[in-house]
């Protein structure tokens, strides 16, 4: 492999195993060279990735994918080489990544809007990510994490898109929040929101592993359980607690009823956060006179970008829990079986690992 100056140790190798994919669900365990690295790049060893919902839609063709894919943005691991200009982490750090990177000169860029950079860089989107033995990344992704548990550090990148969704959503004091769906990014979002000012958090879920762990966690004020069979039920029973409805109402769980049912409990002059995944194609009917009658604010939250170090500075006052979410580990060599345990909603948040 090519490395820029002397900093290589002999330790890495010229090849490495990586899940590569050559188009929409068209993928395999491939033998190929670990990355050259740049003066300003990293290397990084990965040790664990998380497996996202977005992962999914990648292994459908979606979003930025662009083929051959290595696919991977929630990587933790060890530095094994650095360019010569690198001065912010050491050969032996350990590290999450920021799997985003924005090109700076674009519209959006020059208007202080990275996150929406035109032609943004995504590692395990549009270039090589965190489901291979190695990655690299420009040094200023990568943030130092010291004894963090690599189950722990796969959700440091899903608690960054959170703690974006926080500051999307500007919780003022003594708000009541609704929180439909406790998938990892529930339980993340859930912590954040009652760290940043919310008087009252009610979790709004299918029964299941997810909302269990939540209950466990004790990340909420209340738990509703909407069940597959009667959930209107369950969700008139929200209303007749609540008949004022809530400051803000998220929706994460994807499902596009759950979101247009969502408007429903939005207190007058309140916000609902588009904050789910969904497929690129569904439509949902809200009724604009409802909106304008109750000036409801629709907002979403899209990824995040630079939010790594603060999410690092709830974890190192023991203020978020990270443990116990990510409860599933595959080898690369078993990723069908992975991507059918995700879609069943079997476990609650998988992770890549790595010797
Ligand atoms: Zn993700
Ligand atoms: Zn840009």
């Amino acid at each position: 492999m090519g490395m820029n100056g002397d900093t290589a140790p002999r330790s890495v190798p010229e090849k490495m195993k990586a899940l590569q994919y050559s188009g929409p669900e068209k993928f395999a365990v491939v033998n190929i060279d670990v990355p050259e690295i740049g003066e300003d790049d990293v290397l990084v060893k990965i040790s664990a990735c998380g497996v996202c919902g977005t992962d999914l839609h990648y292994h459908k063709g979606e979003f930025l994918a662009k083929w051959p894919l290595i696919p991977g943005h929630e990587a933790a691991g060890t530095i094994a080489a650095i360019g010569q200009n690198v001065r912010n982490v050491a050969i032996g750090d350990r590290v999450v990544t920021d799997p985003l990177q924005a090109c700076l000169t674009c519209f959006h860029c020059t208007r202080r809007k990275p996150l929406l950079c035109e032609n943004i860089t995504a590692f395990g989107g549009n270039v090589p990510g965190g489901f291979a033995e190695y990655c690299r990344y420009p040094a200023r992704l990568v943030h130092p994490i010291g004894d963090l548990p690599d189950m722990e550090a796969v959700l440091v990148e899903p608690a960054a898109c959170a703690t974006h969704g926080i500051e999307r959503m500007r919780i003022e004091v003594g708000s009541k929040v609704l929180l439909f769906g406790c998938g990892p990014t529930g339980i993340l979002l859930a912590q954040f929101i009652r760290l940043n000012g919310a008087a009252h958090l009610t979790i709004a879920s299918k029964g299941g592993p997810k909302l269990d762990l939540a209950r466990e966690l004790d990340i909420a004020d209340s738990y509703i359980t909407i069940s597959d069979d009667q959930p209107l039920v369950q969700m008139d029973a929200l209303k007749t607690v609540n008949p004022y409805g809530f400051d803000i109402v998220i929706e994460a769980t994807g499902a596009p009823t759950v979101l247009e049912k969502s408007i429903e409990y939005v207190r007058k002059g309140g916000k609902l956060v588009v904050y789910g995944v969904y497929d690129e194609n569904v439509k949902i009917a809200w009724a604009p006179f409802h909106i304008w009658e109750n000036e409801i604010t629709i907002l979403a939250s899209f990824c995040s970008m630079g939010h790594i170090p603060h999410v690092l500075e709830y974890v190192k006052a023991g203020k978020l829990k990270l443990g116990g979410i990510a409860n599933k580990t595959y080898r690369i060599e078993e990723w069908a079986e992975c991507l059918e345990a995700v879609r069943k909603q079997e476990i609650v948040k998988a992770a890549i690992v790595f010797e």
